[in-house]
């Protein structure tokens, strides 16, 4: 077993820019630098059934052309600003490579630029994964109060090593759901640190003794390490609510979360818990929407998520034991649903932190278990917006990793392998969008293969619509053969058009 290091696989495909003209390269806006042509590949485009034989050009971090037949070499004429593009006449006598004509301000430039060709062996090429519910905080084995013994130190270098294994495993996007602002994003966005783009909801907003109430007995409101830390935030009252939230966006949060009930790995809360008031769920979507964002919630009962949902709510994360018009209402209200279904899976069972009966937790986890059998034909018949969403945490290492590979095969047993796929591209996509214009990465789209979408990519052996194992998936959760961090049949690994792996040839 070998643990591939990322920083290893770096080094790629950095394109020297050939300047035909005598002009310094900083004096010119936005020069193509970087240029790929994938050809020989099968596309799955995020969104539709089977695969398409075309070509795709990669100019900088966006999907330049989709087509037929892209040749090696051209000239084209690339507006930046709109990044459409149209192929010129080749000049006489040919060019060896891309030149790219540039309005600037001096007027029309014409760059050269080498084109780094990648022949996919007639493997499928297909949108980053989206993993729309994660914890890079908490990416440490053990139990919610031992995050209270930690620093920010600790926390900070294992939120490095999560965004290293997440973009090993082939997620170019998570949303973060309790504690990341903007620091990770920034750090791995200025490329000192490989990651995926990281969407994030700031610290979590609880009520005191709600689902973020993670003090040990005797500490008050405020003086536990991860409220310090701000990783959670326990808010009481709406003019508290507002605060929280107006901080979360100031800290660079690009939504919010908000605790509506109880939760299973939290000790105060019992699982029945209604959380929050309405006037308090009403404050925090009223700052989302001052912001131009949203309000997600950790909720499990249907009451709850019935009146969230009435005062503007937009993002379900669980909600186990939705009802029939619950699940009508959500689907009516365009509402996205993420519910973590591996909760549900018979393999759950043999969870190492469901062995103790006397465990709190498990208790509340049977009882979500035995009140939720209904929620597999409700998400059948009502097909409400789904994304993939792991929500693992206190679980690292092998652990994990087949954790998250079990949790890519059991959505497609399922949900069959399309919708499966759907929701680990284009459905999270839509959703990182819903970040309005605070999003992070508004210049294009995420988890789709087209034209003007950002060049996140993947190239996998053989057909992930027809076989799951294509993506890294296992169907068997701990009895699953241990891996390295490196997943095999994910070839290629491209973020932002930038090469992270590349194990083709
Ligand atoms: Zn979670």
């Amino acid at each position: 077993m070998t643990t591939l290091n990322l920083k290893a696989l770096l080094p790629a495909m950095s394109m020297a820019v050939v300047l035909t003209t005598t002009a310094i390269a900083q004096d010119i806006p936005n020069i193509p630098s970087e240029v790929t042509l994938f050809k020989n590949v099968m596309v799955f485009d995020g969104v539709n059934d089977g695969l398409n034989d075309v070509d795709v050009l990669v100019v900088k971090n966006k999907i330049h052309k989709i087509a037929e037949g892209i040749p090696e070499s051209g000239t084209w004429e690339v507006q930046v600003q709109t990044g459409g593009s149209k192929r010129l006449p080749d000049p006489v006598g040919g060019i060896d490579g891309y030149s790219f004509t540039i309005q600037t301000e001096r007027g029309i430039e014409t760059k050269e630029v080498e084109v780094n060709v990648i022949d996919g062996g007639g493997r499928t090429l297909m949108p980053g994964l989206i993993d729309s519910h994660v914890h890079v905080n908490m990416y440490k084995d053990g139990t919610i109060p031992g995050l209270q013994d930690t620093t920010w130190e600790e926390i900070g270098a294992r939120s490095a090593a999560f965004a290293q294994e997440m973009l090993a495993m082939g997620f170019t996007t998570v949303r973060d759901m309790c504690g990341a602002h903007g620091g990770l994003r920034a750090v791995i966005d200025e490329g000192s640190l490989p990651g995926p783009r990281i969407y994030s909801s700031g610290a979590c907003l609880s009520q005191t003794g709600g689902h973020g109430d993670w003090g040990i007995a005797g500490q008050r409101k405020n003086e536990s390490n991860l409220e310090r830390l701000e990783i959670t935030r326990l808010v009481d009252g709406p003019a508290e609510v507002l605060h929280g939230a107006r901080r979360n966006f100031a800290l660079g949060a690009n939504y919010l979360k908000i605790m509506v009930s109880g939760g299973v790995t939290s000790i105060k809360d019992p699982i029945y818990q209604s959380a929050f008031t309405d006037a308090e769920i009403a404050a925090a979507v009223e700052v989302a929407g001052d912001m131009d964002s949203y309000v997600a919630m950790h909720v499990f009962m249907d009451s709850d998520l019935s009146r969230a949902l009435d005062l503007g709510v937009k993002v379900v994360d669980h909600g186990l034991t939705i009802t029939e018009p619950t699940m009508q209402k959500l689907v009516e209200k365009g509402a996205f649903f993420s519910p973590n279904l591996t909760a549900l899976a018979p393999e759950a069972l043999e969870h190492p932190m469901h062995q103790d009966p006397t465990f709190p937790p498990t208790a509340k986890f049977l009882w979500l278990r035995k009140n939720s059998e209904q929620l597999f034909d409700l998400v059948r018949k009502y097909k409400p917006k789904m994304v993939f969403d792991s929500d693992y945490v206190l679980l690292t290492g092998v652990p994990y990793r087949q954790s998250m590979d079990f949790t890519k095969a059991f959505m497609a047993r399922e949900f069959g392998n399309l919708w499966a796929l759907q929701m680990m591209t284009s459905n999270g996509g839509e959703l990182a969008a819903l970040t309005g214009r605070g999003n992070p990465y508004p210049e294009g789209k995420l988890g789709v293969i087209e034209e003007g979408a950002y060049a996140d990519i993947l190239i996998v052996d053989g057909n992930p619509l027809e076989d799951i194992t294509a993506i890294g998936a296992v169907d068997t959760w701990f009895d699953a053969e241990p891996r390295g961090q490196d997943v095999p049949s994910i070839r290629v690994i491209m973020k932002d058009g930038k090469f992270y792996k590349n194990t083709l040839n």
